[in-house]
């Protein structure tokens, strides 16, 4: 009874923006995982506190994706409301400043600031996720974080029902990792950039792009599995491992950049699992070091 009075009420609240048992094999990049219950697609802020205010009266769980790049989603989904920022993209700039909603893609800032003769970002080309998602886990490359780019974050505590801004320094960010968890809804990312000239940007935007291409593999991932265990390299650890190419079912690691498994298209989420936990066991086996996941686990993993 009480999960068809909220599968009426959203699909009432959001017409048009609201899917019921929605396969998030199709929405992410690893292209597996079961199914959401719900998903939803907010358009502004308000619509989100609709939607949390419901989640919290009829006792439903919360997940926020944005592009879906950087999770694997387990095989039994997500019984709870999915709400995806994709719609939620609007941007606006103040002097150096780009304040980006969460759903803006990473690509589209890019698009910005060549438009708008902006340096500093062309380190993110390539990087398939949206700002929102960026933020969280402090996209960027070996030397190079968005967290240095950061001016300011505001964010909606679902506890606290209310948004929040902190400043730059407030805010704990560390390697691929920052402060804001499954309770906290990245909404509004001021970014600092500078003026320069547009085809001085592209041209570093397109150097960034081609080393991409020359290092990293095509096909369904969600980018580098595992955190670098600092002095070292989890590819190269994973490597001397002789599991570079080593296939598992229907995934594999790839053979141009260990760090990374692809999915060879039908592979489920658990198989992907699996060869996570082998990879581990011989990384730790072998060096004694223990790799930790730089995606994140969504849902129940055996
Ligand atoms: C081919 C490929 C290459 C990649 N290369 C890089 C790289 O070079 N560097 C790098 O850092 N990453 C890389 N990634 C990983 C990924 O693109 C980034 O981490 C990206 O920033 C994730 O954004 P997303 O929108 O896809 O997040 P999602 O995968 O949708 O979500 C990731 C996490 O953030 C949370 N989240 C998303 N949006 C919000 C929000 N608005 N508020 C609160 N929480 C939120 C989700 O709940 C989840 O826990 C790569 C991925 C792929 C597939």
């Amino acid at each position: 009874m009480q999960n068809t009075d909220i599968k009426n009420i959203l699909k009432n609240e959001f017409k048009g923006k609201f899917l019921e048992n929605f396969p998030l094999s199709e929405y992410t990049s690893f292209k597996c995982g079961g199914n959401a219950k719900y998903l939803v697609y907010p358009e502004n802020i308000e619509d989100v506190f609709k939607i949390v205010k419901f989640a919290k009266i009829f006792n439903e769980k919360i997940l926020i994706l944005g592009k879906g790049t950087n999770v694997l989603i387990s095989d039994k989904g997500f019984d709870g409301i999915v709400i995806s920022t994709l719609k939620m993209e609007k941007y606006t700039i103040r002097e150096n400043t780009i304040i980006c909603e969460c759903g803006l893609l990473l690509a589209n800032l890019l698009k910005i600031c060549i438009k708008n003769s902006f340096s500093g970002l062309e380190f993110l080309a390539g990087i398939p996720g949206t700002v929102g998602g960026g933020v969280k886990c402090n996209a960027g490359l070996k030397k190079e974080y968005l967290s240095d780019r950061i001016l300011f974050v505001e964010y909606i505590d679902f506890e606290k029902l209310d948004v929040f801004k902190k400043e730059r320094k407030e805010i704990f960010f560390d390697y691929r990792k920052s402060e804001f968890n499954e309770n906290s809804f990245i909404w509004k990312t001021g970014i600092t950039v500078e003026n320069d000239d547009a085809k001085k940007i592209k041209k570093k935007i397109k150097e960034y792009m081609n080393k991409r291409i020359k290092t990293q593999p095509l096909g369904y991932s969600a980018g580098s599995i595992f955190k670098n265990p600092y002095p070292y390299y989890a590819g190269n650890l994973i490597e001397k491992c002789g599991l570079k190419g080593y296939s598992l079912g229907n995934c594999f690691i790839s053979p141009k950049h260990a760090n990374f498994i692809i999915n060879k298209g039908k592979a489920k989420a658990e198989d992907i699992y699996k060869l996570i936990k082998l990879v581990q066991n011989k990384v730790k086996e072998k060096f004694n070091i223990e790799l930790e996941l730089e995606i994140n686990l969504i849902g129940e993993f055996e």
